[in-house]
């Protein structure tokens, strides 16, 4: 094995980085694999065209006659460059994509052969996708699940595969993937928000939740994580002692770009580019090798499609430049994890960005109806928030040692808070006209001034505003970004929905004017909602005993984090809002436990292995090694040789005892695993798995490191935390 170390070593130093061109200018080639607007007025009819982009813009349905000669179309182009298959590529519960590809090639007999495509084959399949997750909702023996496709994200080619974004639902019409529940609470979001931006805008037809996510990862030579059984198992090392040197100079965030990382960045966004993902910013982030990718803000829908889609390309293009990326949020422990922050907001089909602070009065009174209503329903969901970011890999990014604690709290800034705090003291009822008067000139008719010098933005906080969106920075990076877009937009559309009912309830009721209706409604939700906010440093040892003390959740473990996915008022939002029914929302839970348990599962087996099959017998073997040295010392002085193999003894001896424990922990560990395996209810057993058998994982891992320190460098097999983190 060390022998593997070793030579995965050599390897890496020996890489040189590969040469990337640049195909001229970026904005040239932007899209250029996409079926968008350009290239449909190209190829397809004006009927067809116009059919399309009415159901992307509306949702309308396209007519088996008018998918005929989309489909059509859509050949053309595609064999036009080079495209011999297609797929539908979509988004089942197992969080990667999926797709199964399929020849546009049809012999005709008689030695002939045409290309084919037709409206069925583009607008519906069903793809024998019998073994993806279903929570049971699927009897596997009959596999109904059929993938259909989503107009409103353009197919795009990768490679020579026409790639069509569809959705994976059950015959009977339940969701078996990640887009279906997306799309109907960006739906609801939609009608909610337009109902309220209509308050201040009459025009407004159409809101459109925005998403910009940052992606951090980790690019690690591809022969050094082949060297490492976990990382290549896992995604992450189970095992490693901390290096001499780690992040703490802060030499790597923000340095400059590795050679060979930026050859590889430069390859990724040129692809990026074709596929028209908007990539925009790369940089260095705070552990060795570790990066971040950020594209300018989509429409959620398509934002989240682009990331799925990043994950993938970023492997395939690291397998050009001999390296792994590893999108585990916590790949090494002691230093810096991954995430993906989740920038949000809402815009209007007027251009409006509905957070985003105005020039007048009127304008920034819808701006604090948006942001008010986003604080009051991040407090009132909280818990299920924090169940959508929960995974058995974000689980040691949140609540774990050297991570923030796994509470969500909304942090707005100094200014803002003074606004509220102002909002706060508004009359009950009328408002007289001095107060109007005194309102509109001196709380919202300052906030744009007011932002501007809101600089002092809190990284601390897992649910931020700046400026002009809110940051959902809790999510992993490993995640679907479906999963968090899918909760934030639906909690947002219930309280938008509640918001205008009271809204108008005191218009009606009251006779009063709307504005005057807005801030009633406004002082109630700031005073209800403001245990959710919280200004300070969210690592701290205090803020856990004060958000303890103001009631809110703590959820450090999955399991736990889990529950609130199926509580009674998850299930009455997504109901109402027609997102979920019950079957979907406990099949997903049940997915998810069973996910988790699987997943420590694998971790318990892969790190027993290690530490049985690697660890102990390389431990064995440099005790050996230094009994033959303390034999010769004895041999050379007799009755004195204590004094000269003083060192030695303990050495041995420490060795001895590391094993020892090593061993009966793995044998415990393995009994642990025994029990849980034969529990039959999902979540009794997913508890199991993070009360019973996770425990181990640090205690095995400490003597494993121990160990590392103790034995010999030239015979230790697996490659240590300096190689894997400064090789390059
Ligand atoms: P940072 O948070 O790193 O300081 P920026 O403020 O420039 O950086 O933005 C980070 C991300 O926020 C980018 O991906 C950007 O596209 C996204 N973003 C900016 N405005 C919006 C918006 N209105 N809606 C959604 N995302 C946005
Ligand atoms: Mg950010």
């Amino acid at each position: 094995m060390s022998t593997l170390r070793f030579q995965a070593i050599k390897e890496t130093l020996n890489r040189k980085a590969v040469k990337i061109d640049e195909p001229g200018r970026r904005s040239d080639i932007f899209g250029k694999n996409v079926f968008n607007e350009t290239v449909m007025r190209q190829f397809l009819t004006k009927e067809a065209y116009n059919n399309v982009l009415e159901a992307m813009r509306t949702g309308k349905k396209i007519e088996r006659s008018v998918a005929d000669h989309i489909s059509t179309g859509m050949k053309e182009w595609a064999i036009s460059k080079g495209v011999t298959h297609y797929t539908h590529w979509f988004q089942p519960l197992t969080g990667a994509t999926a797709e199964k590809h399929d020849s546009f090639f049809e012999p005709l007999g008689e030695g002939l052969a045409i290309e084919k495509f037709g409206g069925g084959q583009l607008v519906q399949q069903e793809p024998d996708a019998s073994s993806f997750p279903s929570g049971g909702i699927r009897n596997t023996f009959e596999a109904r699940g059929y993938t259909a496709w989503d107009p409103t994200s353009p197919a795009f080619i990768w490679g020579t595969t026409l790639c069509i974004p569809t959705v994976f639902v059950s015959y009977t019409g339940e969701a078996l993937d990640n887009k279906t529940p997306l799309l109907r609470a960006l739906q609801a979001v939609d009608h909610a928000a337009t109902d309220v931006a209509k308050y201040f805008d009459k025009n407004v037809k159409k809101v459109n939740a925005t998403l910009g996510w940052e992606q951090e990862y980790f690019l690690i030579d591809s022969a050094l994580v082949a060297s490492r059984p976990d990382i290549t198992l896992t995604g992450r090392t189970l095992l490693g002692h901390s290096p001499a040197k780690g992040q703490q100079l802060d030499d790597h965030y923000f340095g400059s770009i590795p050679s060979r990382a930026i050859s590889f960045m430069m390859d990724l966004e040129i692809e990026c580019m074709r596929l028209g993902i908007p990539v925009k910013t790369r940089h260095n982030e705070v552990a060795p090798n570790q990066f971040e990718l950020a594209p300018i803000f989509e429409e959620a829908n398509l934002a989240v499609d682009h990331n799925s889609l990043i994950m993938d390309v970023m492997k395939k293009v690291g397998e050009r430049h001999n390296l792994s990326v590893l999108m585990h949020e916590k790949p090494f422990a002691g230093i810096n994890g991954s995430g993906k922050h989740n920038n949000w907001s809402l815009a209007t089909d007027t251009g409006v960005n509905l957070l985003s602070p105005g020039s007048t009065p009127m304008k920034n009174l819808q701006f604090l109806t948006f942001f008010v209503n986003t604080i009051k329903a991040v407090y009132d969901h909280e818990e299920l928030l924090r169940a959508a970011i929960a995974s058995a890999s974000n689980d040691h990014r949140l609540g774990a040692n050297e991570a923030p604690p796994a509470i969500l709290s909304v942090f707005i800034g100094t200014q803002l808070t003074k606004v509220l705090d102002e909002l706060e003291k508004v009359t009950d009822g009328k408002l007289s006209p001095q107060e109007k008067t005194d309102l509109k000139l001196n709380v919202v008719g300052k906030i744009p001034e007011i932002l501007l010098d809101n600089t002092d933005r809190n990284r601390t906080s897992p649910f931020a505003f700046t400026g002009n969106k809110w940051e959902f920075r809790a999510v992993g990076s490993l995640a679907n970004c479906a999963g968090a877009m899918t909760v934030l937009n639906s909690i947002v559309a219930k309280q938008l929905k509640q918001f205008k009912a009271e809204v108008d309830k005191l218009i009606k009721d009251k006779k009063m004017k709307k504005d005057d209706a807005i801030f009633n409604v406004l002082r109630e939700y700031i005073k209800k909602s403001k245990k959710i906010r919280f200004e300070g440093n969210n690592y701290s040892e205090e803020w856990e005993k004060e958000a303890k003390k103001r009631g809110l959740s703590n959820n450090r473990t999955t399991p736990n984090a889990l529950k609130a996915q199926v509580s009674k008022s998850t299930i009455k939002l997504y109901e109402d809002l027609e997102v979920m029914n019950k079957t979907e929302i406990e099949a997903r839970h049940e997915i998810e436990l069973e996910e988790y348990a699987m997943r420590i599962q694998i971790e318990g087996r892969v790190l027993g292995d290690i530490a049985r099959n690697h660890i102990i017998p390389t431990a064995i073997k440099y005790q050996n090694i230094l009994i033959r040295n303390v034999r010769g010392l004895k041999d050379i002085y007799g009755e004195e040789f204590p004094r000269y193999a003083k060192e030695q003894l303990e050495i041995i001896e420490s060795i001895s005892a590391h094993i020892a424990t090593i061993n009966s922990k793995v044998n415990a560990m393995i009994e642990a695993r025994k029990v849980a395996n034969k529990i039959e209810d999902v979540e009794e057993k997913a508890f199991a798995y993070c009360d019973d058998v996770k425990p181990f994982f640090d205690e095995i891992r400490y003597h494993c490191d121990k160990l590392e320190l103790l034995v010999d460098d030239e015979v230790w097999p697996l490659t240590k935390y300096r190689e894997l983190l400064f090789t390059r």
